[in-house]
């Protein structure tokens, strides 16, 4: 902040509140500025602020946020406040500016701090991954031809708390036959019918942190395409996840997978970015995509996911996540990653 002659700035994504101070409310903003930095939340976190915060006062609003919040900004002598542009509201941003405050836009600057992660993020990641890997194995068994798409998502996500998650990382995606061409398809009441590939797109939480994996199964006997597709995806993910090491750039990591899908003529039915930074959020930055304008750091943890989709047939995405290391990266995930086809129904 003093490098950038920012003088107090206005944290108020979730995210970032919790990774500066701890605190897990709903409801909660950061001012840092001179000073201790001074948590506004309301009532209903009075207690659960003391509890979960160390070295920050605590200001409990009594009208309002912004009222409270251009209060803490009189005592600390100064109405100018900086803010992330990706976090404030337009409404919020109208309310402080009749405050008298001046605002200025800045980068996310607590988001590019998050990008990094340190051992005791990384444990929660771990722990996230595994909680809903073993769901995952646990639900292989009920992966039969008649089961609805809706009914596994839902069993999975019950698996998945058993395991200790508060919730699922987001809402459970099983795609199969047809909906597979849909990449973020929610899942419906279709019934599996035998020798449909079926995607499943989940993740677990733990301690805040979240995993994200996806897997495509066939039920039945897999079809000579259907391996071919598969094996495609997974060549691509595996040059990517080969390529990805401090100083790369994300984009060319993107490249390295789409290259490979795009020579073998299925370019046009891979329309997403091959992979994303996840955290404390399931997506957040960097990017892997042809857009991006990052590089690959050490200790970032990346999703490695290229997919193809093929209107009328199907789809086929395989997602695993990656620690960057010195070297290289380690790979989080532990699920077989070949086409696994379940026969014996
Ligand atoms: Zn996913
Ligand atoms: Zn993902």
């Amino acid at each position: 902040m003093e490098q950038a002659g920012i003088h107090a700035f206005l944290v108020n994504r979730r995210e970032d509140v919790r990774y500066l101070t701890g605190f897990t409310g709903s409801a909660g903003s950061l001012l840092v500025a001179a000073g201790r930095p001074c948590l506004i939340t309301d009532f209903r976190y009075k207690l659960q602020a003391r509890l979960e915060t160390k070295g920050v006062t605590i200001l409990i609003q009594k009208k309002d946020f912004c009222t409270a919040l251009s209060d803490a900004l009189v005592h600390r002598e100064t109405d100018r406040l900086w803010f992330d542009e990706s976090a404030l509201t337009v409404q919020e941003m109208k309310k402080l500016k009749k405050q008298g405050l001046a605002l200025t836009g800045h980068a996310d600057i607590v988001g590019l701090l998050r990008r990094n992660k340190d051992g005791h993020e990384l444990a929660s990641i771990r722990l996230a991954v595994k909680r809903a890997e073993s769901s995952f194995r646990e639900l292989k068994r009920y992966i039969t031809p008649g089961a609805r798409e809706r009914d596994l998502g839902l069993k999975l996500e019950h698996l998945m708390r058993e395991h200790g998650a508060r919730k699922a990382a987001f809402d459970t995606i099983v795609a199969s036959g047809g909906n597979g061409a849909m990449p973020h398809a929610s899942v419906t009441n279709r019934r599996i019918k035998k020798g449909d590939l079926v995607t499943f797109d989940f993740g677990a939480e733990a301690n805040g942190y979240y995993s994200d994996i996806t897997r495509t199964i066939c039920v039945g006997r897999t079809s000579s395409r259907q391996q071919e597709i598969h094996e495609l995806v997974l060549k691509a993910q595996a040059a990517a996840i080969n390529y990805i090491r401090p100083g790369v750039s994300c984009k060319s990591v993107d490249d390295t997978a789409r290259d490979i899908i795009r020579q073998a003529g299925h370019g046009e039915h891979f329309g997403h970015g091959t992979g994303h930074g996840i955290g404390l959020m399931v997506h957040e930055g960097p990017s892997l995509s042809p857009l991006s304008k990052d590089r690959v750091e050490l200790d970032m943890v990346f999703t490695v996911e290229p997919g193809v989709y093929i209107p009328g047939w199907g789809g086929v995405r395989i997602e695993d996540m990656v620690l960057v290391t010195e070297s290289g990266v380690k790979v989080l995930t532990t699920l077989p990653r070949e086409l696994e086809s379940l026969k014996s129904l």
